[in-house]
């Protein structure tokens, strides 16, 4: 029983011992990704399903690797927000995200709005609105036409995260609530943020179509949302049948599979083209 024990455990530490490796190795890596240029931006259109229009993309950053392939966002993030490395690299998404958008208005496309993911280390990096004005100047974009993507559940200084999002707000950038609903407390974050727009979760309308708890809770923001006068959009929308409950309840904006996943720049063009996205 002992001898089992002791490779139990010994086969425990090798894994750890495994495990930390990686993360190691995945550390050193990212910290050369950016200046190697291993990163690119996959869009993801959002949709106004009442009109079948393109209202807007999200930008979601991809990790080539030479050696390890592609590094899903869900395993490099993380360490990235863990190590400081999101503060250069959410830099870089925002820069790319606004040079590719005000590059489709300059081709004749008609505007959208371009939605970045913002981690809370950045936002609370001192001088984030100095960013924001040096990339949008820089690129030429219109404020208007930046969206950042903050996770509600992030927030550990509520007071101090407000008053960075209205300086932001401020000059002329939206502000969107990312899966909204997840965190214990959704609406003490749209009471004491500045807010444009609530992207509900997916979990919420993974089974919209089936559990009335879901549905229930995806009708309570959306009367919520009207009465503060928030946009809402939906994430995570893969089917019809998913998409009839959300129009009934008077959602319509959405992003998912059901339009398009996450697409390169050359490919999501052809979506300013369709008249018609549903
Ligand atoms: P998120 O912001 O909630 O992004 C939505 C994720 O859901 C994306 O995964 C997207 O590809 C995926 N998705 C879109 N439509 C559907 C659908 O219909 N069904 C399903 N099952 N999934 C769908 P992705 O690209 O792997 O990104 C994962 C997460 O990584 C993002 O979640 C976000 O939190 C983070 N992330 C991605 N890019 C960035 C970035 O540039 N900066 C920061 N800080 N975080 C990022
Ligand atoms: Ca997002
Ligand atoms: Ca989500
Ligand atoms: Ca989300």
């Amino acid at each position: 029983v002992k001898e089992r024990g002791r490779s139990g455990y010994a086969l425990f530490d090798a894994d750890m011992e495994e495990k930390s490796l990686e993360r190691i190795l995945l550390e050193v890596e990212l910290r050369k990704a950016v200046e190697r240029e291993q990163f690119y931006l996959d869009y993801q259109p959002k949709i106004d399903f009442s009109k079948g229009t393109l209202v807007g993309m999200e930008a979601l950053v991809r990790w080539n690797h030479p050696d390890l392939g592609r590094v899903p966002p869900n395993k490099f993030i993380p360490i990235a927000e863990e190590t400081g490395l999101i503060i250069p690299i959410g830099e870089w998404v925002l820069r790319e995200a606004c040079k590719q958008n005000k590059k489709w208005q300059d081709m004749g496309y008609s505007p959208i709005t371009a939605s970045v993911n913002v981690s809370v280390r950045q936002l609370e990096q001192s001088g984030i609105l100095n960013k924001v004005i040096e990339v949008l100047n820089e690129t030429g974009l219109d404020p208007k036409w930046l969206e950042l993507e903050v996770t509600e559940s992030v927030f550990a200084d509520l007071e101090n995260a407000a008053a960075i999002l209205e300086e932001i707000r401020g000059f002329g950038v939206k502000i969107s609530v990312d899966d909204f609903g997840t965190g214990y407390n959704s609406f003490t974050y749209i009471k004491h943020l500045p807010v444009d727009t609530v992207k509900i979760d997916s979990s919420f309308i993974r089974d919209i179509h089936q559990n009335v708890e879901s549905k229930a809770i995806v009708n309570a923001i959306l009367t919520l949302a009207d009465t503060l006068n928030i946009s809402v959009i939906a994430e995570g929308v893969e089917s019809k049948e998913q998409l009839e409950h959300l129009n009934k309840g008077g959602c319509i904006q959405g992003q998912g599979y059901l339009f398009s996943k996450p697409v390169s720049n050359e490919l999501f063009e052809k979506y300013f083209r369709d008249s018609n996205l549903l």
